[in-house]
């Protein structure tokens, strides 16, 4: 057995108390084997945590990774104008090797904010699931399906492509690539390609994850056309098992909430993008409440602009209170959860908390910052003064993805190099 030790840190638990303790991980499986004291002399080898907070690594529940491409590319224009004029025409011009260097520069993005498994719905899969491999995290993909404005024969061959990655992939990467069926949301993709590929989805035993209800544009045309609420159509349509997530979740009403409760289906709140596109305010407080499983995630590049999950953290309890009317909704503890095991339990990660026998998927964040003096509190300090560039360390199925701010498993420099040549390059071809 070969063994990593993170020594002498202040480690998080379940149970979101804070214990001086060495974490001894068993490198071979990936697994945590001990929390306690006086581990790290018996390691083969030990990460310094001294002066800082070993925390779960972070789970960001919904991402569109290679979309860093087009970080700050358009801003400032609400979802359906922004996707219509901007994103979908600079998409378009996207190749596989644009895919390729966007993901890498994301995923660097994501190990350098201590992010160690994430949620991802793109095109060009396998270029994101290459990328993953070299890099070392955890993902959920899927191949984000849109049938609208295709004919018959192209919106088919889309949802089949759909099913088939997520067949092709699940288990890849020595099992730390899983996939999902992912429709890009319920009113982009058309009802007949639901009723087709959801039961041969489900045979193959992937979870479904896809948008809803993430501006109020979308929400009244299935009610017009259906008569009944957005997740009610997606349940008689089959899409809302206890395995499924679904990203955003603004504007549900309160049947809706009891549905996701009642089912067990996760919620993937993504407070920087609906802020950016004055989507509306997710009724978090109320969903908690409710038992519903709420998670956070980025969402893209492009309507964030980010992919630090601690600024989502900070952006999603600011969100809530304001949402409730009520300061004391969405509580730094709230949201320290939902950034760690609740994106993990809605994305179905074992991850997420730090105890023994639990995956070795974990972050070093360094305490000696003038913003996290003095250490009164350090779940408050994660919630609302921590960031990105804090993180020391970021380990993923026992191995270090990043040590002392040094990514070890992508060459920053080069990625960075390829990521802004292809941007370049896409941008011009789009204004063209
Ligand atoms: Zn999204």
């Amino acid at each position: 057995m070969t063994t990593l030790a993170i020594a002498d840190g202040r480690v998080l638990r379940p149970d979101l108390t804070v214990t001086a303790a060495d974490v001894l991980i068993d490198q071979d499986s990936g697994e945590i084997r001990e929390i306690g004291p006086d581990l790290a002399s018996e390691a083969d080898d030990t990460l310094d945590a001294a002066n800082s907070l070993v925390t779960p690594g972070f789970v960001n529940g919904h991402c569109h990774v290679a979309m860093t491409l087009l970080r700050g590319y358009a801003d400032d224009k609400p979802l359906e104008t922004w996707l219509r004029e901007d994103i979908w025409p600079a998409e378009g011009e996207l190749t596989a090797a644009d895919i390729r260097a966007g993901a890498e520069l994301g995923l660097l993005e994501l190990i350098k904010s201590g992010v160690t498994a994430f949620a991802d719905m793109y095109f060009q899969v396998p270029e994101v699931a290459a990328a993953v491999e070299t890099a070392g995290l955890r993902a959920r993909l899927g191949h984000g399906i849109v049938t609208i404005g295709k004919d018959g024969e192209t919106a088919r061959e889309d949802a089949a492509t759909g099913l088939e990655i997520a067949r092709e992939y699940d288990g890849a990467a020595d099992g730390r690539i899983s996939t999902a069926f992912m429709p890009h949301s319920l009113t982009t993709v058309g009802s007949e390609y639901l009723t087709e590929f959801v039961p041969k989805a489900r045979e193959a035993g992937v979870p479904i994850h896809y948008h809803a209800n993430e501006t109020a544009d979308e929400v009244a045309p299935i009610v017009d056309e259906h008569g009944v609420r957005p997740l009610e159509y997606a349940a008689d349509r089959g899409l809302l098992e206890p395995e499924d997530f679904v990203a955003h979740g603004v504007h549900v009403d309160e049947t809706e909430i009891e549905l996701l409760a009642e089912v067990g289906t996760g919620v993937i709140h993504c407070p920087a993008s609906n802020m950016k596109l004055a989507s509306g305010m997710a009724p978090v407080e109320r969903l908690r409440e409710a038992g519903v499983t709420v998670g956070l995630g980025t969402d893209g590049a492009a309507s964030n602009n980010d992919l630090s999950m601690l600024d989502e953290a900070r952006d999603a309890a600011m969100l809530g209170k304001l949402a409730a009317d009520d300061a004391s909704a969405v509580p730094a503890e709230a949201v320290v959860e939902m950034m760690t095991r609740g994106s993990a339990d809605a994305v179905g990660f074992e991850s997420g908390r730090l105890e023994v026998g639990a995956p070795a998927d974990l972050a070093v964040i360094d305490l000696e910052q003038p913003h996290l003096t003095p250490p009164h509190d350090l779940v408050s300090h994660l919630a609302y003064a921590a960031a990105a560039a804090d993180v020391r360390h970021t380990v993923c199925d026992g191995r270090v993805l990043m040590r002392d701010r040094e990514v070890l498993t992508l060459e920053a420099a080069a990625v960075r190099e390829r990521a802004l040549e292809a941007a370049e390059a896409v941008v011009e071809r789009a204004d063209a």
